[in-house]
């Protein structure tokens, strides 16, 4: 067992059924402080920052960490899928910001407002002005609701639509209208956006899941399922894209490959697409929109985004495997609002918080870093209640199994269904503590 294997395992939580994944987040040896009176700016307190915040506290002493962040409310995400299929209630995915920082950080509910990375200084929305000696981007993404063309977010829940990726009272209001679906029948049709997005495998599971409950409900010949998105394959991985056509196969739910959602026509309930081959439509009674997605206006206006890569995207011009900025070495990118060709999971999070840890450390003490970020992004991909098949890949889209020989990757089990439905969360929560 490598050291790389088993300290995945314990992120994953699975060492003794998972149910209490927390604990099995081995004490990491303690390394030794670093006296620095450093001054870092951390942008987010989600899954990144907050990790982030805790290890920084513990490796440094006398340094100044300052996190901004707005909201009061920490969302656990990978539980919205759970939400939207009626297995999980809202309140799952929340709990609050504050709950998780540990003390020895100052946050500022307030958020960035612009960033100069020249003269190192942030400006808040409430109009302070922070410098700083090293500045760790962490906002995130954002939804792009407005692309889509006649759709707004109080339209979830009602005639058929359903948007879970907007926040837990969508997921659960996603989740009515995709239960009178699974009752009454008709046609499902399920999105995804074509800009990069976090958790690729959500729009899938939403698909599988929707499916699975109409068919045990026994209405399953009353209902027709499509899954329309704009990419070439049904996952960037193509030994996993091949699988879930194939599942998607025996399931009977349809593909229309190289369709990019661009409006809706709710009262008609009717869906247009562009093609290749032009404007396409679809009529639904139940749709799942999942929005384009894109770095924080911050961050695109900041000067920190890739000027040749997802320009219409905005994510941040980082190394791949240090996370720090190509052109401002005093800046490092973390979480989704990173500019890198796999990662925007949370499990991916797990995996580059100790490089961004590693590289301001190793700032302080002007020595290289010795972490790097192999593009680890992991995704249980839910197949049915009860069954999920645990995904694990890095940036050669090789799969990078945490329990080669014991886990198949590529079969729907029980067990990888646990680590989705009981062993994520706490060992999210530990990741949050910085001790996963
Ligand atoms: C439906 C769904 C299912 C998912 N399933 C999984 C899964 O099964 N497994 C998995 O590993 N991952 C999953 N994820 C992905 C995972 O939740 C994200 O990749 C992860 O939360 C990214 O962490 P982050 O810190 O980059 O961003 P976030 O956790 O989103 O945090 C960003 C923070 O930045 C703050 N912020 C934004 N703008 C500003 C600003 N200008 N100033 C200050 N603060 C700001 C926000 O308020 C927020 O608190 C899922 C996500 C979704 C939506």
């Amino acid at each position: 067992m490598t050291k790389l294997t088993a300290s995945r395992r314990q992120f994953l939580g699975l060492a003794a059924g998972g149910a209490a994944a927390a604990s099995f987040a081995a004490p990491r040896e303690a390394a030794a402080q670093v006296a620095t009176n450093a001054n870092i700016v951390i942008i987010g307190a989600g899954a990144g920052g907050t990790a982030l915040a805790n290890r920084l506290v513990r490796r440094l002493e006398g340094a100044r960490i300052t996190l901004l962040d707005p909201r009061v409310d920490h969302l656990y995400q990978p539980g919205l899928s759970l939400v939207a299929a009626g297995l999980k209630p809202a309140d799952y995915v929340v709990s609050k910001t504050t709950d998780w920082l540990p003390r020895g950080v100052t946050l500022i509910a307030e958020a960035a407002a612009t960033i100069d990375p020249e003269a190192r200084v942030v400006e808040t929305s409430g109009g302070q002005r922070l410098d700083y000696d090293f500045l760790v981007v962490a906002p995130g993404l954002v939804l792009d609701h407005d692309a889509i063309e006649g759709f707004s977010l109080d339209m979830v829940g009602q005639n058929g639509i359903g948007a879970l990726y907007a926040g837990p009272q969508y997921a659960a209001a996603t989740w009515q209208a995709a239960q009178a679906f699974t009752e009454d029948g008709g046609i499902g049709l399920f999105t995804r956006p074509a800009t990069e997005m976090k958790c690729a495998g959500a729009p899938l599971k939403h698909a599988f899941l929707i499916e699975d409950i109409t068919r045990t409900a026994g209405n399953r010949g009353k209902a027709e399922f499509h899954y329309a998105a704009p990419q070439g394959a049904l996952f960037g991985v193509p030994i996993v894209a091949e699988k879930v056509r194939m599942l998607f196969g025996d399931r009977g739910i349809e593909t229309s490959m190289q369709h990019t959602l661009t409006a809706i026509d709710a009262g008609a309930k009717r869906a247009t697409f562009a093609t290749p081959d032009g404007t396409a439509e679809m009529d639904y009674d139940y749709i799942h929109i999942i929005p384009p997605q894109r770095a924080p206006e911050v961050i695109r206006q900041s000067g920190l985004s890739w000027a040749d890569k997802w320009t219409d995207q905005g994510w941040v011009e980082c190394d791949m495997a240090s996370l720090r900025h190509l052109r401002y070495d005093t800046v490092w990118a973390l979480g989704d609002v990173a500019g890198v060709p796999k990662g925007k999971t949370a499990a991916s999070v797990k995996w580059q918080v100790p490089v961004v840890e590693d590289g301001i450390i190793a700032a302080i003490e002007e020595r290289d870093p010795t972490e790097t970020y192999g593009g680890y992004t992991s995704c249980p991909m839910i197949t049915r209640v009860g069954r999920a098949m645990l995904i694990e890949f890095d940036y050669n889209n090789d799969l990078v199994p945490s329990f080669p020989g014991v886990i198949a990757p590529l079969e729907e089990l029980w067990i990888s269904w646990l680590m989705k439905e009981v062993a994520l969360k706490p060992t999210y929560n530990a990741m949050l503590r910085g001790r996963a």
